[in-house]
């Protein structure tokens, strides 16, 4: 295929599809016990695709997806794509008819949006289905505590005029990260007692759900109903101290590679790249990557060495491959690597920033880890000029692409 970009994002929706069938394993480790998955797929799937990382996870047995933004909702309906879906993030004046009448899952954090949320249930003829989200100590969006009766008295009333239906309470962990973290469980009390509160005012939750990637992994009491599990859906741990991705199960999707543009050979004392932040101790060989901080590649991901190595790049392949460090500062549109004096290797030759890392390559987490990040970022923020590719067709029979009918 022909591409003018001499870069590429490889995506294995393989990976997203089994990395999805075993996060269910570990929120529902018998069949039909335990808890459904949402699969995360705002900020377009993690910077992975929005609709092919959406169908891969259905493909996966995910039976919900969950975006933040209202248009990513619409946007898989526009796609075709039939299961549940739940979006959380909106101001005043949102279009929530829209989403009303493509049947997507609206939640409510606040008092205003139920008065929102009821306005588009009147203008469409439609019965909303909310989740109620309660701040149960995030200290981000949602309910408080203390505003939760009067929010659940007036949604119980607007259920029993048909306008909801409250099938969900949930909420969002502060430290998920740190599972032993005093506020895990004091959360956790929080929502029990939300849902309980709830279901004496007389709503009839269909599904509970608190917990992201990290309490899925690390976490089976606060699995509830339904997780709601995004970087672990890409192949990425939240928590690397605790362990890889591999000892999770999961197989990072994504790899990012590039086509060395330059290759040339440069004195012993060169100063490399904006700065001079590296220079070159023998007569050397260097190789220009053509990616840069324009396609999401961490500018503080920069190498200035004796102070610190910047971004892992893997240059060759079988036995003579190696990985090396970005020498001097990221640029906008490239990077540089010092390929050592006896180098073999040429313009054109493919180098890999990070990938599933099962070769010994660098990862997404590498990167995040020279970049003091998180591996969230190194995905997310990849740049939208970057060209996605896929691999590893998924099957999405139409029964999968629907889950239960509603
Ligand atoms: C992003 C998000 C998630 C997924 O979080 P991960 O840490 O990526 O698993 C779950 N729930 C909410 C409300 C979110 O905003």
């Amino acid at each position: 295929m022909t591409s003018y970009y001499p870069a590429r994002a490889v995506v294995d929706l393989g990976a997203i599809r089994d990395n999805v069938g075993s996060l269910l394993r570990t929120a529902s480790p018998s069949a039909g016990s335990g808890a459904q998955v949402l699969a995360v797929v705002k900020a377009d799937g993690y910077g992975h695709g929005l609709v092919p990382a959406a169908r891969a996870a259905l493909a996966g047995g995910a039976t919900w997806l969950g975006t933040a933004q209202l248009g990513e909702a619409l946007a898989l309906r526009a796609a075709g794509i039939s299961s549940r879906i739940l979006t959380w993030l909106y101001a005043p004046g949102a279009p929530l008819a829209d989403l009303l009448r493509a049947d997507v899952d609206v939640a409510v954090s606040a008092s205003w949006a139920l008065d929102a949320v009821l306005a588009a249930a009147q203008e469409t003829g439609r019965t909303a289905r909310i989740h109620l989200k309660v701040d149960t100590g995030l200290g981000r969006n949602g309910i408080m505590p203390e505003e939760l009766g009067t929010v659940l008295a007036s949604a119980v009333a607007a259920q029993s005029d048909g306008l909801v239906e409250v099938v969900g309470i949930w909420s969002h962990l502060a430290l998920a990260d740190d599972p032993a973290h005093p506020t895990v469980l004091a959360q956790a009390a929080v929502f029990d007692d939300a849902v309980r509160r709830a279901e004496q005012a007389g709503a009839h939750l269909e599904v509970r759900h608190l917990a992201n990637s990290a309490a899925t992994l690390t976490n089976p009491r606060l699995h509830y109903d339904l997780v709601r599990p995004g970087l672990a859906v890409y192949g990425l741990t939240p928590v690397p101290d605790l362990g890889s991705a591999a000892d999770y199960g999961l197989v990072p999707a994504m790899t990012l590679e590039a086509r060395l543009a330059t290759v040339k050979e440069v004195p012993e004392g060169s100063g490399v790249s904006y700065g001079h932040q590296y220079t070159t101790t023998e007569r050397t060989t260097l190789g220009v990557v053509p990616l840069g901080y324009g396609d999401g590649v961490p500018r503080h991901a920069s190498g200035d060495l004796p102070r610190r190595p910047g971004g892992p790049v893997r240059v060759g392949s079988g036995a003579s491959a190696r990985t090396l460090a970005v020498a001097g500062r990221v640029c906008m549109d490239q990077v540089v690597v010092d390929l050592g004096p006896d180098a073999a290797e040429q313009a054109g030759d493919t180098v890999v920033l990070f990938g599933p890392g099962t070769d010994g390559g660098p990862t997404a987490q590498d990167w995040a880890d020279a970049a003091e990040t998180i591996s969230y970022e190194i995905v997310t923020r990849l740049g939208t000029r970057v060209p996605r590719e896929y691999v590893g067709d998924v099957d999405l029979p139409e029964a999968r692409q629907g889950g239960p009918a509603v």
